[in-house]
């Protein structure tokens, strides 16, 4: 069984064309920045099988137009590695590109048979430095770069994604950092880059939980732009989100 917390039918932004997005229940990060955050607790949501998800893949199959497909989201999808793996196998048996989003934060043998049958994973690598990951995510960069090389390594398609928020992600030191930690990397397919934004910001309230960012700024125009010109250097295809 599938613990999920939503479903959008005809998403446009994770990953190409028009797409059937599940947003899983459960993270394993803390990021300050979350504008999901009743996604994290690991209980709540709603159970459901493989099957169901992959009847509602089916009604909207028209609107995919061979481009779209599914894509799993958080959350954090490896949470539940196993059951992804075999919505995957079936969603792929139908013909449905199969998309991955991930914090890219646990590599193990399951991680990697869900890998088998994905066919693009958008990984977030959201801070190069160690320290400020932590300060970020309250979790260690390091199983993801181990993440982002074993995706170089079996050649799998990526999208690499980079939260913006100024004072904390926008450096231009780190920013140089990243894009030359990844520019040789032959699997990425693009690079985006999602401006901080507060339209999750309700949720908090509605929670009843601390917002450490209630008053941190959204980026100017003049700070994306930089970002921009940055990972420009090092990446053909780099997009605002
Ligand atoms: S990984 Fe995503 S869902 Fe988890 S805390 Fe970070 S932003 Fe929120």
């Amino acid at each position: 069984m599938l613990q999920v917390h939503s479903i959008e039918t005809l998403g446009t932004h994770e990953g190409p064309g028009i797409r059937l997005v599940v947003f899983m229940q459960g993270c394993n990060f803390r990021c300050l920045y979350c504008h999901n955050p009743d996604t994290r607790p690991h209980k709540g949501g709603k159970q459901m099988k493989s099957e169901e998800i992959l009847n509602m893949l089916e009604k909207s199959r028209p609107y995919f137009k061979n481009i779209g497909g599914l894509t799993v989201s958080g959350g954090e999808s490896l949470l539940q590695r196993q059951e992804l793996a075999d919505l995957f196998t079936k969603a792929k048996k139908a013909g449905f590109n199969t998309t991955l989003d991930t914090n890219g934060s646990i590599l193990d043998e399951d991680s990697k048979k869900l890998l088998e049958v994905t066919d693009l994973v958008l990984l977030d690598v959201k801070h190069i430095d160690p320290v400020w990951h932590m300060k970020v995510t309250n979790a260690s960069n390091e199983p993801v770069l181990q993440f982002a090389k074993y995706l170089e390594n079996i050649g799998k398609p990526m999208w690499l994604r980079y939260v913006l928020v100024p004072g904390y992600t926008n450096q231009q030191e780190f920013l140089e950092k990243w894009g030359a930690y990844f520019k040789n990397y032959q699997n990425i397919k693009r690079v985006e880059i999602l401006p901080f934004h507060k339209y999750g910001f309700y949720k908090y309230k509605e929670l009843g939980i601390e917002n450490p960012l209630e008053d941190c700024p959204v980026p100017t125009q003049e700070q994306i732009k930089e970002a921009e010109n940055i990972f420009k250097k090092y990446f053909k295809s780099v997009y605002i989100r």
